[in-house]
């Protein structure tokens, strides 16, 4: 493991005065860690320094190509004044699984861990604590040499920066509105939808314009190939539960593998629920709303951990699902993971990091 070099703001920035006024994304913390990489010395120079602004070539091949990897994950404070990161490990291990993908080299894990939690502790005073709030960390890696010829660049910057964010559900949770996407398609087999990865993110927003002007906050997608089966969610997996059985799309390389969907999967399965990982056609869907043996449909993610599905609209057909309520296993699944992330519930399953 190396050493980071820490070095420390000189003028620390005013820190949020209402936290229920956070939003999310827009306001970023005193430090930054930051890491380089090139052929010779391979990761190298391990640092936290005061957030700014870094200075790159017009022709740095992230502009060009989009050769890039991001992550989001969150720390959070607990009443007793403990910092927990949940499941860190995983981010990074899919972290390194889109390094690959895009040709990225690897980061070792080690360092990896080791600068994001010196970077939370050094910046360990924006952490919100009221209900609902966390501290986002979002890491990335971009492309930094400056040529124009399509190909692997050989040398990059790796990044972490802090953003603190406010409850995403103001007064409880509130089931959303999702549009089944007939038409654009996010990624495909043998693509890189399994990669964290901007390409993806940019495909992904005419199809949201659309989804938002018609009154949706989410587009659910479809396969790529045959626009039948089931995928996820703008951000977020998407879970079922169908006659009593939870389902949800299986992992077919186009899907993002999300921390919280293998959360999940544990905690339903640990409950005594059926779990099913598989092909879900939007016909099954469209017959289970009809038949009533759609239960409950939720979606989950890191920034909202869980969202109940209240509505889903695939063409012509608007599915209410659970009389556009809350149904009981998102909620136990939303008590039970925001419980442990926040160490209200006790981490029988040994998610949390210190
Ligand atoms: N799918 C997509 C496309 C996403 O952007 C996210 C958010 N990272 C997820 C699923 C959920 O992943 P996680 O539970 O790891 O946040």
């Amino acid at each position: 493991m190396q050493e980071i070099k820490v070095e420390l703001t000189q003028n620390p920035k005013q820190k949020p005065a209402d936290e229920s006024k956070l939003g999310f994304g827009k306001i970023f913390t005193d430090h930054m860690y930051i890491m380089e990489y090139n052929p010779e010395k391979g990761w190298h120079n391990p640092r936290v320094e005061p957030y700014h602004a870094i200075s790159l070539e017009p022709s740095a091949m992230v502009f060009h190509y989009g050769q890039e990897m991001f992550e989001g994950m969150k720390a959070y404070k607990t009443e007793d004044g403990r910092i927990l990161l949940f499941r860190p490990d995983k981010n990074i291990e899919r972290a390194n699984n889109s390094n690959r993908r895009l040709c990225i080299p690897e980061i070792p894990a080690e360092d990896f861990l080791n600068g994001l939690k010196k970077l939370v502790e050094v910046d360990q005073d924006w952490i919100p604590t009221q209900p609902g709030t966390s501290l986002y960390i979002r890491p990335f890696v971009i492309a930094t040499d400056p040529f124009l010829g399509v190909r692997p660049s050989d040398t990059y910057l790796f990044m972490i920066i802090l953003s603190p964010s406010g409850a995403y559900y103001e007064s409880g949770l509130d089931p959303v509105k999702i549009w089944i996407e007939d038409d654009y398609v996010r990624a495909v087999r043998g693509g890189i939808g399994e990669a964290k990865t901007g390409g993806n993110y940019v495909a992904s927003l005419k199809a949201q314009v659309k989804a938002h002007d018609e009154g949706y906050s989410q587009v659910l997608w479809l396969d790529g190939v045959e626009r039948k089966y089931i995928e996820e969610v703008g951000a977020m997996n998407i879970f079922f539960k169908i006659n009593g059985k939870v389902v949800t799309p299986v992992l077919n390389g186009s899907i993002l593998p999300g921390v919280t969907r293998a959360s999940c999967i544990d905690l339903c399965r640990h409950w005594g629920l059926e779990v099913e990982e598989r092909r879900i056609s939007v016909d099954e869907l469209v017959a289970a709303a009809k038949d009533g043996s759609l239960e409950e449909c939720w979606g989950s993610g890191t920034a909202a951990v869980i969202s109940p599905v209240g509505h889903l609209r695939f063409e012509d057909s608007v599915m209410q699902i659970g009389g556009g309520g809350i149904g009981p296993v998102s909620q136990k699944l939303y008590d039970t993971v925001t419980g442990i992330q926040t160490g209200k519930l006790e981490d029988t399953l040994g998610w949390t990091v210190r």
